[in-house]
């Protein structure tokens, strides 16, 4: 299999083995479905001897819309599903220029290279738009992790989705598991909704500001302080110390202010450095007690279970939109009732129930 696997093009352009510099694995174009595809047994042996070329095509797979691709990533991620949950899944926030995509790097570092650990990298697409990518260029994000064997980085393009956050993550979250990465990081930017989406999908959710986050604190940030297990000032370098220092006292002393959450763990806030990598092993030993407290006091359990009921919730939500979406009648008439809501003759609530009713086969 895997002398057909190196002879695929389309295989290799998803994760190319060697990538070179100016065109890392990550910023490979993708196809958008899997147009040749494997069979559920190969698919499904691969992801679970490690094999990244048929990881990164089982995701292809799993983020396909086509009918056939649904189906066939349904019983893949069945098979797969007893050897998921092994896992630590971190969720990392933050505005664009905060240094999630360094931090995450120099993270992914100290697990491959001190912990010898593998680590998957589930990561904002910089060229897409939500990320940011014009204001920061075309910097090349995560070079050196992408070159690391123990490393896995999936790249989702923020423009089809919320934040960065795929419509498919948490299945892709579920293959690497299965292929053996034991620990998951799932990036995404300041998008109220995208930061939920993965707090429910997580065990620890991390916060990355910079000096002056007091400022955020009055915006939208307070209500992903809340949902945050940590909350790490970043860039405290240079001449930066002392007002990162203070920072993070007045966060410390912000997040007194929301209700304990229910594990016993008490959110906190530390300052660190992606760039020079310092208090990067510190962060991952807080990630791992609040895992060590979790389990201890038998919520870990309790929030895998959660998080397997929102993804229960989240099916049921895409899969009755898409059902909804390819129902003749609705299809037949979905751009009619549109325009009446534009021009004014009929309104949002009418047009959606009538859709609905259509849909319900009640007219
Ligand atoms: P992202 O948009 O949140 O992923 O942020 P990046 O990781 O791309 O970082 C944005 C900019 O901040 C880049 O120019 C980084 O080199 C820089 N940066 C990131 N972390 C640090 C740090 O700890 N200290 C300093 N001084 N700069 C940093």
């Amino acid at each position: 299999m895997e002398a057909d696997l190196k002879s695929d093009k389309s295989a290799l352009r998803v994760q190319p083995p060697q990538p070179v510099a100016k065109a890392p694995r990550e910023l490979a174009p993708k196809p958008r479905t899997s147009r040749k595809r494997l069979s559920r047994q190969a698919y499904i042996d691969g992801i679970l001897r490690g094999e990244r070329t048929v990881l990164a095509r089982a995701i292809t797979l799993v983020e396909s819309t086509r009918a056939d691709d649904v189906e066939l990533a349904r019983d893949v991620l069945e098979a797969c599903l007893p050897n998921t949950g092994n896992s630590l899944r971190v969720g990392i926030t933050g505005v664009p220029g905060a240094g999630k995509s360094t931090l995450i790097e120099a993270l992914g570092l100290h697990l491959t290279r001190e912990r010898g650990e593998k680590v998957a990298v589930l990561a904002v697409d910089p060229s897409s738009q939500i990320s940011g990518g014009s204001i920061l260029g075309d910097k090349t994000r995560m070079e050196a992790l992408g070159m690391d064997e123990a490393a896995f980085i999936r790249p989702s393009p923020a423009g089809r989705s919320l934040g960065g956050v795929a419509r498919r993550t948490r299945e892709t979250m579920l293959l690497c598991e299965a292929a053996g990465y034991r620990n998951i990081i799932v990036e995404t930017v300041g998008v109220g909704q995208s930061e939920t989406a993965v707090r429910s999908m997580v065990d620890f959710f991390l916060l990355l500001v910079l000096t002056g986050a007091g400022d955020e604190l009055q915006g939208m940030k307070r209500g992903v302080m809340e949902m945050a297990d940590l909350v790490a000032v970043n860039k405290a370098d240079g001449g930066n110390h002392e007002r990162a220092a203070r920072t993070r006292l007045e966060l410390e002393s912000a997040l007194h202010f929301f209700p304990l959450p229910q594990t016993g763990w008490i959110p906190r806030a530390v300052t660190c450095s992606a760039q020079n990598r310092h208090g990067i092993a510190e962060l991952w030993t807080l990630v791992r007690e609040h895992a060590e407290l979790l389990k201890a006091k038998g919520w870990w359990d309790r929030i895998r279970r959660q998080q397997v009921k929102s993804w229960m919730d989240e099916i049921i939500a895409q899969e009755l939109e898409r059902r909804f979406r390819e129902h003749p009648a609705v299809r037949a008439r979905l751009a009619e009732v549109e325009k009446d809501v534009l021009e004014g003759r009929t309104s949002s609530f009418r047009a959606a129930y009538r859709l609905l009713d259509w849909y319900a086969g009640k007219f």
